[in-house]
């Protein structure tokens, strides 16, 4: 076997022992190499279960946690799905294996830029990446089936709540930023209701209000 399939081997093994186990999500993250979205030295790491550094000084997440995300998002193929915080991309790109469509938004502009180039480059046509502060969402593309949340507010986003469709789910960290914080999923019921299940505890940089300087 060789070193790139072994090592492939080994995260896929990783993520089950942290409880991903839906197929569709494990052949998605079998299919998306990670190391596409890091640089340098880091992009050797690629295939460790651990969050590494990306620029503008925030992270990609460990890939169980994507994993684990994803998976409590329920995808459906036809789901037209909102990221908030493109980071890397990988996440996006994870999810562009699974829905119809994919919108991400990200405070930093190079982050989006360098995104744009990564999906162009593996073909990854249904993800459209933007620079916008994504506490206020994506009016313009709303409502949303899906919305996954990958940096840390203290509670969930109104804004967001409003742009879910009635049926759909949203995945988040909630909490201070310094401390840990919990994974939600949110569903919406009706108009104005919504169903939370605390999923897990989990780390992640917090969500800011406007764009970045880069
Ligand atoms: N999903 C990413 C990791 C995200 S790190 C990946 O797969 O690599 C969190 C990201 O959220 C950072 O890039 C940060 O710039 C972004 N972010 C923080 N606050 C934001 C906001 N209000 N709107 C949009 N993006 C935000």
């Amino acid at each position: 076997m060789s070193r790139e399939a072994e090592r492939t081997m080994q995260l896929l093994y990783a993520l089950r022992s942290a409880g991903v186990t839906d197929p569709r999500v494990l052949t998605a993250m079998e299919r998306i190499d990670r190391s596409h979205f890091l640089r340098g030295i880091f992009a050797e790491r690629a295939h460790e279960d651990v969050p590494l550094p990306i620029p503008c000084g925030q992270t990609i997440s460990q890939p169980s946690v994507v994993g684990l995300m994803t998976q409590a998002l329920s995808v459906s193929p036809r789901d037209k799905i909102l990221e908030i915080g493109t980071g890397s991309g990988y996440q996006a790109a994870i999810l562009s294996q699974l829905a119809r469509r994919v919108y991400t938004v990200d405070r930093f502009r190079s982050l989006v830029l360098q995104a744009r180039e990564v999906f162009e480059a593996l073909g990854l046509h249904n993800i459209t990446a933007l620079t916008a502060d994504g506490s206020h969402g994506l009016p313009e593309q709303a409502p949303f089936d899906r919305i996954l949340v990958t940096a840390a507010a203290e509670d969930p986003p109104g804004p967001l709540l409003a742009q879910l469709r009635i049926g759909g789910i949203m995945v988040l960290p909630v909490g201070q930023s310094d401390t840990v914080q919990s994974l939600i999923r949110v569903t919406r019921t009706a108009e104005k209701g919504f169903d939370y299940d605390e999923l897990r505890p989990v780390r992640f940089v917090p969500l800011l209000p406007g764009i970045g300087p880069e």
